[in-house]
């Protein structure tokens, strides 16, 4: 989804709204892998002093990381566009299920229900669906989350370029970096002389600014390198 289909029309975010209303359930019921707890172990014994991610599905969060710095947001949190009001995604499922109260079991009398990447459930047929606006200001509710079209906000990227500063060396984990956001504090790791450490199985685009880089899974060799630190 875009940006500019979400804010198209009232029909467009109805029905992007009850896939994701039927979706992020799902996404909240998956759990962090051997990696994403490997990340916060080395967080606890003070070897990683913070977490990037680009990814929505508050996974490092659940693995106990913290800090995580969330680049492209969360499918935890629901935002008002026009007053700017956080709220949590639990929250607006309680206030979405009051005024669609049978509507999950009809879906699901339907058949399956796939899932997207970004909590967003395959189903056409969502005319019937209520979608409530801000409690506020009665403004249009967007997902927290950077949409193409969208950019990260500045004081989200201020933070990020302050972490890898502070930092003596950086571990990219399990992405392609393939999109920019992520791809320039790569570049400016680099570029400061601060080691760039690239695990990820396959090419990705931050490789010819690696010091090392390991074509593996990071299910398999981030749990490995903290076990060595564990042995030292
Ligand atoms: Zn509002």
């Amino acid at each position: 989804m875009t940006i500019g289909q979400f804010l198209s029309s009232p029909d467009f975010r109805r029905h992007y709204w009850a896939r994701n209303h039927l979706g992020w359930r799902h996404m909240d019921a998956a759990r962090p892998n051997s990696a994403h707890h490997a990340i916060a172990r080395m967080q606890r014994d003070g070897s990683m002093t913070g977490v990037i991610t680009q990814n929505v599905d508050m996974l490092h969060l659940k693995a106990g990381s913290v800090p995580t710095l969330d680049l492209h947001g969360s499918y935890g949190r629901v935002i008002c566009l026009d007053c700017g009001n956080l709220l949590s995604r639990y929250t607006l499922a309680d206030r979405l299920d009051a005024v669609n109260p049978d509507f999950a079991d009809r879906v699901r009398s339907r058949g399956a229900i796939e899932v997207a990447p970004d909590a967003d459930a395959v189903l056409h047929d969502t005319a019937d669906f209520v979608m409530v606006d801000c409690e506020n200001c009665g403004g249009v509710l967007k997902p927290d989350i950077v949409y193409f079209g969208e950019t990260v906000p500045r004081p989200v990227t201020d933070r990020a370029f302050a972490m890898v500063d502070a930092a003596e060396a950086m571990l990219v984990a399990g992405s392609s970096l393939t999109v920019m956001s992520g791809l320039r504090f790569v570049r400016h790791a680099a570029q400061s002389g601060i080691p760039v450490v690239i695990v990820n199985r396959g090419g990705t685009r931050g490789d010819r600014f690696a010091t090392l880089k390991i074509d593996h899974r990071c299910e398999v060799i981030l749990p490995s390198l903290t076990a060595t630190t564990t042995l030292l």
